[in-house]
């Protein structure tokens, strides 16, 4: 089987009013869509996204670039492709748009590879468990009160045991008012996790995070900005509230470095952003060796 084409579209999707965080506004999703086609008339499907910047670099490094160190190859060789495609674009820097045009093209071949074998794809990454718990969340730091229990009460009708909320606005007792609610709301069987969208140094940090240790929460997630590896380790060495990271780290060599420091408990990784299947695989064995959870971004 040789690949004889890919090609890729971008998708804008708006959401119906722009989601905020505390360090972020969103107004634009960005999909990228990737199709692998193949001579024995496998088409595989692969995407990256964007909360609204990049999108168009990182279908130019597809279509453009990548397209034509493709054409020609065996599609199976998914070790061989990532290897290689990752070595040249590295030649243009080290992870963001370069491991996301790489993720799209990485699940697009393990789409090929699990339609060759004719079995879904957790059968073939090895099937470890029949399901795995989920919890809902949103990018909902802008909702009111009332606006923010409707939404969590959404996610309890869907069937989630879990929730997380956005943390991280301006004045901490609007982030303690919004914690107690929501916990009102699911009560004590359910987790709740915070996520602060590297919100904070690790001085305001501490002070936050003081309060919330009444509360029973499951983590605290990017509670400082995502390249002060020693300032999570700082963190955790003074909180006793699990510190998740990861969905704004690229490479595995980023998670080493947080997992050697010590300066994280949940890892995030995110499978479009660290450059697809393969790597979000190794990522998972890389923590499993430090005794980490993961909890997937996407
Ligand atoms: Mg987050």
């Amino acid at each position: 089987m040789k690949i004889i084409d890919v090609a890729s579209r971008l998708y804008h999707i708006p959401p119906t009013v722009p989601w905020e965080d505390a360090t972020h506004r969103v107004a634009n999703l960005e999909f990228i869509i990737t199709h692998v086609t193949t001579d024995a008339g496998i088409v595989g499907a692969g995407f990256a996204y964007t909360t609204g910047i990049g999108g168009s670099a990182i279908l130019a490094l597809i279509d453009d670039y990548c397209r034509t160190m493709l054409v020609g190859q065996d599609p199976r060789q998914i070790e061989r492709l990532w290897s290689f495609l990752y070595g040249q674009l590295h030649r243009s820097g080290t992870g963001g748009i370069n491991t996301l045009a790489l993720g799209a093209i990485d699940i697009a071949l393990w789409d090929i590879a699990a339609k060759w074998y004719d079995v879904p794809l957790f059968r073939l990454l090895g099937a470890r468990r029949d399901s795995i718990p989920t919890y809902g969340s949103g990018i909902d730091l802008f909702l009111d009160s009332d606006a923010l229990l409707n939404q969590v009460d959404g996610f309890l009708a869907a069937g989630h045991k879990a929730v997380k909320i956005k943390i991280g606005r301006d004045n901490a007792e609007e982030d303690l008012d919004r914690i107690v609610a929501v916990k009102k709301l699911i009560g004590p069987t359910r987790r709740l996790f915070v996520d602060a969208n590297q919100r904070w140094n690790v001085a305001d940090c501490m002070i936050r995070l003081q309060k919330l240790g009444a509360f029973d929460l499951g983590w605290i997630e990017e509670p400082l900005h995502a390249e002060d590896i020693r300032g999570h380790a700082d963190l955790r060495g003074f909180v006793a509230l699990p510190i998740a990271v990861g969905e704004s780290l690229y490479t595995r060599h980023q998670f080493a470095d947080y997992l050697k420091a010590n300066a994280v408990d949940v890892v995030q990784a995110d499978v479009c952003r660290v450059g697809g299947i393969s790597e979000w695989l190794k990522i998972a064995n890389l923590s499993a060796s430090f005794h980490r959870t993961m909890a997937p971004h996407y």
